[in-house]
């Protein structure tokens, strides 16, 4: 615990919940300013829909999500069209509160008419969502993944995954959902936290049995019936990269508020807990991303009648407990001092995963099956730590993914523009500057249409009632703008094409204009 009032700093802030630092200058903290915010369902929604409109086949890994109450009508029309299309699509919908967690106030429909409504649209800010009918099931129950993901590092961006997770089971067996079973929550959702209320769940003593189980013993089944696990962990892996590719733009303009550049301040790392449900195609998909996952290595048991304790759970100490001991080695801040048996170990690690070409290494080392790089001794020591449970997977794998980064450098853009230190919100003038020395305006699209374009993307932006902290233009109102303009100036390409020029355009006019004051400076 950090004691109030102590005046040397730390090298390694550990908090429970947010980030919440003003007062720290050096070291590193677990979370990341906005994190929170930005995995809410509602905004980890709208990110990844920006992401779909630029790349649909890339995020098909998330289910078709509607945001309420200010989508209820789209979402209404949008069914009966889908319904009028293929009259043979019968779909469930699920309704989430946002910023709910645990399965708090979840539920499930068949109709958007059946969407509890005050007056004409639901009360409450919620996602609604496809429903997964046909998951993968094991025992006949539905269950889902934990995976645990290290964000080290945002810019560069560096992200590690946990060779294994959490498997969590419902516990009552899975059915399609019908109108007598919507409201089952021990067969349709996996919540631990609901689950365990169940008379049927089943404590794990070991890692392959119970309502908690470990994901590598599900794999291990899996590859025992013959599924191809290597594939599924290299889905799963892009899966992790896109989303978390999907939330860089607004860390970062959370990140320049919080911690402005050039301006002494703390460096930021996070663990983040991945929600994950595989289709009965073996198809993963997202479902939620943790920003404070639980790191609990006990749960509580009725240890006697009416006397209940805490008592270890060994599934969850054996996947949390390598995840935090290789967190703290990630972060080390004397890691680069010392030449230790962990880098050494890294090395005979990069040596082993080079030989072993096309493989990533996430399931061979788990499940023992051969690997094809030589077998070379690890060193041993004092600090003899078991080898690595995270892996890198970015930068490792960026060449496959950094065309998909386009939005990121439209947050350059963004934040370039933002002017005062420690804003998130573009200001008219901000937005102006920014047309004229990209060269966007012209006789087509003269100074009066920016400032219309301007007026009416915010307001629609800020009557959402996302943020009233700060007026003018947010992040997501900026990239609509964007992507409106790169469609007036770019015609007949599809729209990534259209932004990716239109980044182009404006990074090219404002690296001559950096050219030229440098020059002006210089004289
Ligand atoms: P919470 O934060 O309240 O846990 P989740 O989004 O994780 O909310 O949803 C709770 C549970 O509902 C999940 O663990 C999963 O079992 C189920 N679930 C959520 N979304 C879907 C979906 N689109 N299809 C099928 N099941 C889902």
């Amino acid at each position: 615990q950090f004691p109030l009032g102590r005046r040397l700093p730390c090298d390694i802030y550990w908090h429970g919940v947010s980030f919440h630092d003003n007062d720290i200058f050096s070291g590193q903290v677990n979370k990341f300013p906005g994190m929170t915010e930005m995995v809410r369902k509602i905004t980890l929604s709208r990110a990844v829909r920006t992401m779909q409109d630029l790349f649909p086949l890339e995020y098909n890994f998330y289910p078709r999500s509607w945001i309420l109450p200010e989508e209820f009508p789209l979402f209404v029309d949008e069914v009966r069209m889908l319904r009028d299309s293929d009259p043979s699509w019968k779909p469930t919908f699920i309704v989430k509160p946002d910023g709910g967690c645990q399965g708090d106030g979840i539920y499930l429909v068949k109709d958007p008419s059946d969407i509890r409504l005050t007056g004409s649209v639901p009360s409450r800010p919620a996602v609604v969502q496809e429903y997964i009918c046909k998951p993968l099931l094991v025992d006949k129950l539905k269950f889902d993944i934990r995976l645990y993901v290290l964000l080290k590092s945002l810019e560069p961006l560096e992200i590690y995954i946990a060779k294994d997770g959490l498997s969590r089971f419902c516990t009552e067996p899975y059915q399609e959902p019908t109108l007598k079973n919507l409201h089952q929550v021990f067969m349709h959702l996996t919540n631990y936290s609901l689950n365990i209320h169940s008379g049927n769940f089943i404590h794990s003593d070991d890692a392959n049995t119970g309502s908690k189980r470990t994901f590598s013993s599900i794999l291990c089944r899996l590859s025992s019936r013959g599924a191809d696990v290597k594939k599924l962990w290299s889905d799963i892996i892009s899966l992790v990269i896109k989303t978390i590719i999907a939330l860089t733009p607004e860390l970062k303009v959370y990140y320049q508020s919080d911690i402005p550049a050039g301006k002494p301040g703390p460096t930021c790392f996070q663990i983040l807990g991945f929600d994950i449900l595989l289709m009965k195609n073996l198809k993963p998909m997202l479902l939620e991303v943790n920003a404070n996952p639980s790191m609990r290595i006990e749960h509580e048991q009725e240890l006697s009648p009416g006397v209940f304790g805490n008592v270890p759970s060994p599934v969850d100490e054996e996947v949390k407990v390598a995840v935090i001991r290789d967190t703290l080695r990630l972060v080390d801040p004397q890691k680069k001092k010392r030449k230790d048996v962990h880098s050494e170990r890294q090395d005979v690690d990069s040596r082993r995963s080079k030989a072993n070409i096309g493989c990533n290494c996430f399931w061979c080392c788990r499940c023992q099956a051969p690997e094809q790089g030589p077998e070379e001794p690890l060193p041993a020591g004092p600090a003899a730590l078991p080898s690595l449970c995270l892996k890198q997977v970015f930068p490792k794998y960026a060449k496959q993914f950094n065309y998909l980064r386009l939005v990121d450098r439209v947050a350059a853009l963004f934040i370039r523009f933002l002017g005062v230190k420690g804003t998130t919100k573009l200001g008219p003038t901000g937005f102006r500057t920014f047309i004229r020395n990209c060269k966007l305006s012209n006789s087509n699209f003269s100074m009066a249409s920016v400032d219309i374009l301007y007026i009416d993307i915010t307001r629609r932006w800020n009557s959402m009632g996302i943020d009233h902290k700060e007026s003018g233009m947010c992040l997501q109102a900026f990239v609509e703008a964007f992507f409106c303009l790169a469609q007036k100036k770019y015609k007949s390409l599809p729209l990534h094409e259209q932004v990716a020029s239109l980044i182009d355009f404006c990074e090219y006019h404002l690296a001559a204009l950096d050219e030229k004051r440098l020059v002006c400076g210089r004289g």
